[in-house]
């Protein structure tokens, strides 16, 4: 096996957002990826600049964060040539890596746009290091940039950043601090492609929480009314369990709740509802273990929602 670690740079519409192509926001003018054999040691390493074909200057956000200029884009190659070498690179059946989840994102939306074939599997799976990186030394929440991540673990900066190959040489380096158990525990959903109807839904089992992705729905009201978006199996007995507080608003597209399975004790539910570019609505539920601490501060969170509701 091989895990890829991808960078990528973009670049946008440089004559701001009216003037953008609606499938096509970014438009990426650089590849960088390391590969790592099983063992995390890096093997090889692939870099490619882009030329662009719809945004031809760069925007000046893009000019104060990337290296590039314009003439080493004018040298670049087009995007479709360099993707299809950029895949035979990889080899079968790579581990995408990627600080953040970005990337993955950007590079089959400019996929679609030059109709390149979308061989990516169904569900995608992927590693997101920056939130492998807040799982094995943080909070889980917090997002670390990779530079501060790099300081955090003592790396030498001997290479600048916000170059697209220096960038996956980062988070490769990063990588090494961890255990390739570690890496393959918390992988992440692409949501590119989500499923399109009840049997194409995913439900996965991590270590201390499980995941699900629904289909499509016309409405954010619709998915919440749907029994298998709110339904709340407890994931070790896979018992459906009572709530003790049924799901509530938290923020416009956040929905919690709370359980408790008489065998597992206190399970914590949340609804993110995401919008698909099509408009509809899909949910993607968490059911994870909490402590009785926590469980008390879902609690007060619905507490606190209701009393800004009634002022
Ligand atoms: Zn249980």
């Amino acid at each position: 096996m091989n895990f890829i670690v991808l960078d990528l740079e973009w670049n946008q519409c440089p004559t701001g957002k009216s003037d953008t192509i609606g499938q096509l926001p970014f438009e990426i003018i650089e590849i960088g990826a390391i590969k790592l054999d099983e063992a995390l040691a890096i093997q090889d390493s692939f870099r490619e600049v882009i030329r662009p074909q719809v945004y031809r200057t760069l925007h000046f956000k893009t000019r104060e964060i990337v290296s590039l200029r314009s003439i080493d884009l004018e040298n670049g190659r087009v995007f479709p040539e360099v993707i299809l070498e950029f895949f035979d690179w990889c080899g079968p059946d790579p581990y995408f890596c990627t600080w953040g989840p970005s990337d993955l994102m950007e590079l089959q939306r400019n996929m679609a746009f030059h109709q390149i074939p979308n061989s990516f599997p169904f569900p995608f799976l992927y590693y997101d290091i920056q939130k492998i990186f807040s799982i094995r030394y943080e909070d889980r929440r917090t997002r670390r940039s990779l530079e501060s991540a790099v300081d955090y673990l003592s790396i030498p900066k001997e290479v600048a950043f916000h170059s697209a190959l220096s960038d996956a040489h980062y988070t490769s380096l990063i990588m090494q601090h961890m255990t390739r158990r570690e890496i393959l525990e918390n992988s992440s959903v692409d949501y590119f492609h989500t499923p399109q109807q009840r049997k194409e839904e995913i439900y996965l089992q991590y270590p201390t929480y499980a995941k699900y992705v629904s289909r499509p729905f016309p409405s954010k009201i619709q998915a919440m009314k749907d029994r298998v978006v709110t339904s709340t199996p407890c994931f070790l007995c896979r018992k459906n369990v009572p709530k003790k507080i049924r799901w509530f608003s938290s923020g416009s597209r956040n929905y919690l709740c709370l359980c408790q399975c008489e065998e597992h004790g206190y399970l914590k539910g949340k609804i993110r509802l995401r919008q698909r570019s099509d408009g509809k609505y899909y949910a993607v539920k968490t059911i994870r273990f909490v402590t009785p601490e926590e469980a008390e501060a879902v609690a007060q969170r619905k507490d606190s929602q209701h009393n800004k509701s009634r002022v």
